[in-house]
């Protein structure tokens, strides 16, 4: 099968690698009909998350079931599915806590052995074990794009508004207006903010965030923390949004809020090394939470919502190509040519 692979340091190719099969009882194969590139993959691009060569990039992505093992009773042949962006075994201390992000038999898809050695989305096929815990239905007549999104980058988006405590007639900033940063302004409506600041540099995709109830900042012509409280009388935001990964978005994200306020932050800090201001954070008495998105817990949520038309979050989807294009996909969406790619088989 064709399956896009990681060669090194700013190199992915599309070959041919064994079609996988189902090895465990828990496990299900899936044939990918759509997947998708994430802002964690340019992360792996850029060497900054550890990956071995020939491993199979991909952790977005819905597919059609082929075969189930024996232990897989929700799921049969022809269902169509969605998948979070890891695996979690649903009785393990922590999944009963609800901390499936935490499970200890954790493994993430397209991230090589270092993360559990599954395979990955941006392929043809794919294994996924514990496919009891780590799928979902695609409710019918929802779309592949419609419900794609549900194992990463909306769950993150909403698990990022979640954990800002935002409320009724809250000011919000949103640090990032790449694909997780617009999820996050989307699911931020959910909770009635009066206006959530959208930070970014690049213009096609603060209109995005623009169409999706953000209020735009170019952190290119204006500073971005002093216009946030140059709009709030000087106070701050109520709480931010950090969705980028990278040191001064993380800055950005502390220093915009109010005293008493809250940070979420889910951007990937990969690359990032710096002192934690515990002084500031401390005078301010600010809440600070961090974390990879506890998926499982929203999948069932979030397609209601996208079923009931509350969540539309296909709309930020600007590029559609073929896996066999997924090298220009990887260009493209580095330069910041595209918002966000979707992949078919
Ligand atoms: P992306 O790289 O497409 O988007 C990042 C955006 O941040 C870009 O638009 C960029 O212009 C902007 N940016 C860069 N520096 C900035 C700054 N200092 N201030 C404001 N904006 C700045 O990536 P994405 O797909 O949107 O993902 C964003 C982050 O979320 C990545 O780190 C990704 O790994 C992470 N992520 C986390 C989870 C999770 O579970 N926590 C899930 C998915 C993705
Ligand atoms: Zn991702």
């Amino acid at each position: 099968m064709k399956a896009l692979t990681y060669q090194g340091e700013g190199d992915v190719k599309v070959v041919d690698v064994p079609k996988p099969s189902v090895k465990d009882s828990g496990d299900a194969l899936v044939k990918v009909t759509l997947g998708a590139v994430c802002g964690s993959d340019l992360h792996i691009l850029h060497g900054h998350t550890p990956m071995n060569t020939g491993a199979i990039l991909g952790h977005e992505f819905v597919g059609v079931v082929e075969e189930v093992g024996s232990g897989v009773r929700r799921f049969r042949p022809g269902d169509r599915v969605v998948a979070s962006f890891f695996t979690s075994c649903g009785h393990c201390a922590l999944c009963r806590k609800g901390w499936f992000n935490q499970c200890t038999s954790k493994a993430t898809f397209g991230h090589g052995e270092y993360f559990g050695g599954l395979g990955g989305g941006q392929s043809e096929y794919v294994v996924v074990p514990l496919a009891q815990h780590s799928m979902e239905h695609i409710p019918e007549g929802m779309s592949d794009e419609q419900a794609i999104f549900v194992g990463d980058i909306l769950a993150t988006g909403y698990f990022a508004a979640e954990r800002a405590e935002i409320k009724p007639g809250d000011v919000v900033a949103v640090i990032g207006a790449g694909p997780v940063g617009l999820m996050a302004t989307m699911c931020a409506q959910l909770f009635g903010p009066a206006r959530t600041f959208v930070i970014d540099m690049v213009d096609s995709r603060l209109e995005i965030a623009q169409e999706l109830g953000g209020i735009p900042i170019n952190a290119k012509e204006v500073h971005p923390v002093e216009a946030v409280k140059s709009h709030t009388g000087g106070i701050g935001a109520d709480s931010s949004i950090e969705a980028v990964g990278l040191l001064a978005a993380v800055d950005t994200a502390i220093q915009c809020v109010r005293g008493g306020g809250t940070i979420s932050m889910v951007g990937v800090p990969s690359a990032v090394q710096g002192d934690f201001p515990y002084l500031h954070m401390w005078m301010k008495s600010l809440t600070f939470r961090a974390g990879w998105c506890n998926v499982q817990a929203y999948m069932r949520p979030l397609l209601d919502l996208i079923a009931a038309g509350r969540l539309k979050p296909e709309t930020i989807i600007s590029h559609r190509m073929r896996l066999d294009d997924a090298e220009e996909a990887y260009r493209m969406f580095d330069a910041r040519e595209a918002t966000k790619i979707v992949l078919t088989p």
